[in-house]
Parts: C-alpha cells; sequence; structure tokens
C-alpha cells in the first residue's frame, strides 16, 4: 500500500483526536499526580496547572486498533519502539525503564503546548501537521520540548 502521510491526515486527524482523547481518559482517571519535584519540573517548563497532570508507566506505548492509525504511526515512528514518551493533553505516558526528570520535563514542555492550544483537539491537527510538513526531529512543537529539556 502506497501511504502518503500528507494526503491522509484530513481523514487521520479525526481519529488521532479520538484516540488520543479516550487514552488520556484512561490515564486521567489511574494515573500517577506528580510529587513536588515534578510539579516544580513543570512550572519551571511554563506549565499553568501542574496538579492536572497525570503520568502512566507502560511497557511500551500503545499502538491504535484503527488501521489507518496504526498504519500513519508505522509511517512516522511516532509510536514506534524508538519512543519513550507521549503526552496527550495533562497526560503523559512514559515507559518503564525512561522514567527521568529529562524526560518528564520535554512531556510537561509538550503538557504546555497543549494548555496553550486549548484541547486535543486543538492541539493535535497542529501537531500532526508539523511532522508532515517538518519531519518528527525538526518539528517545532518538538524542537521547543528538547529546548527545554532540563535534569532538576
Ligand atoms: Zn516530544
Amino acid at each position: 500500500m502506497n501511504f502518503n502521510l500528507r494526503s491522509a491526515l484530513p481523514l487521520l486527524v479525526p481519529k488521532a483526536i479520538a484516540w488520543a482523547e479516550a487514552r488520556a481518559a484512561e490515564i486521567a482517571a489511574r494515573g500517577l499526580a506528580l510529587n513536588d519535584l515534578e510539579v516544580a519540573i513543570a512550572r519551571r517548563v511554563g506549565v499553568a496547572q501542574p496538579e492536572r497532570i497525570r503520568v502512566s508507566l507502560v511497557p511500551r506505548l500503545p499502538i491504535p486498533d484503527d488501521p489507518l492509525l496504526q498504519l500513519a504511526t508505522l509511517e512516522t515512528g511516532l509510536l514506534g519502539p524508538n519512543m519513550v514518551g507521549l503526552t496527550l493533553g495533562h497526560c503523559i505516558y512514559i515507559c518503564l525503564g525512561h522514567n527521568s526528570n529529562r524526560l518528564l520535563s520535554h512531556e510537561c514542555r509538550h503538557v504546555h503546548q497543549y494548555e496553550i492550544a486549548g484541547s486535543i483537539a486543538t492541539y493535535l491537527p497542529n501537531y500532526l501537521q508539523q511532522i508532515v510538513d517538518f519531519g518528527y526531529e525538526d518539528a517545532p512543537f518538538e524542537v521547543d520540548a528538547r529546548a527545554h529539556e532540563t535534569d532538576v
């Protein structure tokens, strides 16, 4: 199958939003709140409401059931084995063995980006468009998150 992410994007975005909102609801219900040091890290990278953040430690990032979303994640590597964190609104997946202040600070900067955007439904279309236009490494949201990484 010849998969073109750019042309598939209009179809992908609503599916990605629905998937992300469902995962975020699960993490919001069962995830861990930040401790005091982690709250300080979240504030340092610009999070306005760190008390809303929940973290789910997982063996690996979840893969969507939807075949088109699955294909897109394979093509982009977005949920692949090299990805050890994923932020959906105030909810964060962190892969077991990769839990560090540096990764948390990176993911918290994405939380800040979601706060500025207002919601998963308003942030994800822009994020995915950046992945299409710039690639993962050079997507402005990823460049910004890397620039705010901190160990303490
Ligand atoms: Zn990132």
